[in-house]
């Protein structure tokens, strides 16, 4: 069994709906057990500027599929509700990345875990907080207190009203 962390993202038709849809589409995989989710933040997107804002959050679960397995189920996912690969970075409906896989260190042509954006992405950092400890480790990266400390906020904004 292992424990994971996936990051959640949409901006696109009702992303609020999306990233709901999308912990349920996850809380039906047989393999995976949910064990809690973040608060949702909305976040300014990375490149491309002319896009909506994103809704994320970080969700833990345990599985005892293989990553790459979970990545296909992940991707599944990201299929049904309509993910279409057109611009890099561009708007999505959903976008699920493993961002720790236990302790494990992956770098394959599929994989690369952790994330290799987790240590300075703010849309991951903060929702990962409400989840562990500041103490909590990164493998390769350090503290999960230090690198919010160096992460700019970046407007992020936890919403309070759903
Ligand atoms: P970024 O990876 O910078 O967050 P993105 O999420 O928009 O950008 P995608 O188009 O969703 O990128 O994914 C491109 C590829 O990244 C996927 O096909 C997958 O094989 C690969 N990938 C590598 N590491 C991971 C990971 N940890 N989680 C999810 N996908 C990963
Ligand atoms: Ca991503
Ligand atoms: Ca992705």
């Amino acid at each position: 069994m292992t424990e994971v962390f996936i990051g959640l993202g949409s901006n696109l038709d009702e992303p609020l709906v999306q990233i709901k849809k999308a912990l349920e589409h996850l809380q039906q995989l047989e393999s995976v057990s949910f064990i809690k989710c973040s608060d949702y933040y909305r976040s300014a997107p990375m490149g491309p500027q002319d896009q909506p804002d994103y809704i994320n959050a970080v969700v833990k679960v345990t599985t005892e599929l293989a990553a790459e397995d979970l990545l296909d189920a992940l991707q599944e996912i990201e299929n049904q509700q309509g993910r279409v690969r057109a611009q890099h970075w561009g708007a999505r409906t959903l976008d699920l990345d493993i961002l720790l896989f236990g302790n494990e260190v992956i770098n394959t042509e599929r994989l690369t875990v952790p994330h290799y954006g987790i240590s300075e992405r703010n849309f991951v950092l903060y929702p990962l907080s409400d989840l562990v400890p500041p103490d909590f480790a990164i493998p390769g990266a350090g503290k999960l207190s230090d690198l919010l400390n160096a992460c700019p906020r970046n407007g992020i904004e936890r919403l309070t009203e759903l």
